[in-house]
């Protein structure tokens, strides 16, 4: 890679963190479903470790921790998210006991068998779905659990202009017995598997956007590749409408045989 290709890369990379560090979320989710996904785990007290991989600025993380009562380890790819992960514990008196650190899903800094749990709400994809569960169980503890949500599939079929979509973006993308198999295939037993309902992106994903990129495009008049950004942005929450019956994120659940 050129010196120039890096720096428009760097600079994208650089826009693309702005737009999503004004939001208090950077993927689908919500409290109720980080709740909810946090009840099929039974083994944590207040000596537990746990790992939030992917933690952006720490908007699920905060739920979890309010909880459970264990430390919590954040890692994110980006300063800009850890900065803000670590004043949102410092605002609710947690810095303690959560943690945000700059580190990378493919190289994490971690010893094996630390956790008793690793969370990562839609990450995962970065590194792979089968490769993160099997990469990243080393760091459980015997009898430890991963919980993770990802893109699935809801249906063996679909219109080809959402297959493309997902192809391109990422796929990875699978239907959920199969992502199932690939858990079981990576040394877990499948504890729970479930759809997030579509207010998580309807109501917690989508809408914050819609100021945030206006005050981003305002922020960044004439700038084309902010623009594509924001018109890349529009068009997938329209196929979201259109195809939400074909796709959409499901948390899977595993316990480290
Ligand atoms: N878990 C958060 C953020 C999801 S967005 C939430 O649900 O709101 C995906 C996150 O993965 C982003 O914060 C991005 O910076 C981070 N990421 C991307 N590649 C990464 C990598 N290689 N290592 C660590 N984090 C990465």
């Amino acid at each position: 890679m050129s010196d120039e290709t890096q720096s428009i890369h760097d600079f994208d990379l650089e826009l693309i963190c702005e737009y999503y560090a004004a939001l208090e979320r950077q993927g689908p989710g919500s409290p109720e479903i980080t709740i909810k996904a946090l009840s099929f785990i039974d083994n944590l007290n207040d000596k537990s470790f746990i790992a939030d991989i992917g933690c952006g600025s720490g908007g699920q993380t905060m739920v979890l921790a309010r909880h459970t009562p264990g430390n919590i380890t954040g890692i994110d790819l980006f300063p800009t998210f850890i900065d803000l992960f670590n004043r949102n514990a410092q605002k609710l008196s947690i810095q303690n006991r959560v943690q945000g650190h700059v580190g990378s899903m493919n190289n994490l800094p971690f010893q094996k068998e630390e956790f008793d749990l690793i969370w990562s709400e839609g990450a995962i994809y970065n590194i792979g779905f089968e490769e993160g569960l099997t990469k990243w169980r080393q760091f459980l503890k015997k009898d430890g659990y991963i919980a993770v949500s990802e893109a699935s599939w809801f249906t063996n079929e679909r219109p080809a202009e959402i297959d493309t979509f997902w192809m391109d973006a990422y796929p990875g993308i699978d239907t959920i017995p199969n992502k199932v198999t690939q858990m079981q295939n990576s040394g877990y037993i499948p504890i729970a598997t479930f759809v997030l309902p579509e207010n998580c992106w309807t109501e917690h994903f989508y809408p914050p956007q819609v100021k945030a990129q206006k005050v981003f495009l305002e922020r960044n008049r004439g700038n084309k590749a902010a623009e594509g950004f924001i018109a890349n942005q529009r068009h997938e929450t329209q196929l979201y409408d259109k195809y939400k019956q074909y796709y959409g994120y499901v948390f899977y659940i595993g316990k480290k045989l």
